[in-house]
């Protein structure tokens, strides 16, 4: 799948059977909505080639290679607008960046676009251009006009794909220390008075580069070290933590990077 166009179904607040048949996804008011959890709806795949089998229609000219995600709401839209809440905009604008992550789509006007914005641009065409989206209506701030959805759209994925990202490289680094603890389990009671004495005595003066490329030497001999019980693990920490803190703990965790 290559780009998601963003719909709303010019329903109400929560999608019907029949709203259901026109999209891929669908957030309403209850949650999220896809061939997973609702029978009937098909898979993004469906729309890998049109011409074969059944597809989502849900994008005029576009639905090639184009994943359907729709908002419930916006029936009467504008006389009489039922309008989507702020929670339901937040898991819209999530799960589209879900999707935006699971297919490996950019985020970018090409690839990520609302209906209307497609369609004006297929304006060529002369046909009546879909108005999805032409307003939002967000927390304390309403966004007017099909271009400014659209940028505000793909602001708010793209900040939901950072923090993501920001979240993961910290679990990452928690991950770290795990393995750092792992490390050190594996080293032989008989070997810690050694090892202890090398952390003391050998890195004590080198400098700069050097000393990183000791330790990160150092270290690689600890991984090659079969199993020890805890008790051997608790008095290595407690020594190279109150020993040789920075120099040890900086090169387990270049090791471990450097693995990872
Ligand atoms: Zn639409």
């Amino acid at each position: 799948m290559k780009r998601i166009c963003a719909h709303w179904t010019a329903g109400n607040l929560t999608a019907t059977e029949s709203d259901k048949k026109h999209y891929h996804v669908i957030v309403d008011n209850i949650g999220v909505h896809d061939h997973t959890n609702s029978g009937g709806m098909l898979p993004p795949e469906a729309n890998n080639n049109c011409k074969i089998g059944r597809y989502v229609a849900h994008c005029k000219l576009g639905n090639t290679g184009t994943i359907g995600i729709a908002i419930a709401g916006y029936r009467n839209h504008p006389e009489e607008s039922v309008l989507p809440d702020e929670k339901t905009f937040d898991l819209f604008f999530e799960t589209i960046a879900d999707y935006c992550e699971q297919y490996d789509i950019e985020v970018t006007p090409q690839t990520v676009y609302t209906h209307a914005e497609y369609d004006r641009r297929l304006s060529d065409f002369h046909r009546d251009g879909k108005i999805d989206f032409n307003y939002i209506p967000y927390y304390d701030i309403i966004i007017i006009g099909i271009s400014n959805c659209g940028d505000f759209i793909r602001e708010k994925i793209l900040e939901i794909i950072k923090s993501r990202s920001i979240r993961r490289r910290k679990e990452k680094k928690m991950g770290l220390f795990d393995k750092v603890r792992e490390i050190v389990f594996k080293i032989k009671d008989e070997q810690i008075f050694d090892i202890v004495e090398r952390v003391e005595n050998e890195f004590k003066d080198l400098k700069g580069s050097e000393k990183k490329q000791k330790a990160v030497e150092f270290i690689n001999e600890l991984i090659d070290i079969p199993v020890i019980n805890e008790s051997t693990e608790e008095k290595i920490i407690s020594y190279l933590f109150d020993k040789s803190i920075d120099l040890t703990v900086f090169a387990l965790n270049k090791y471990v990077w450097k693995k990872s």
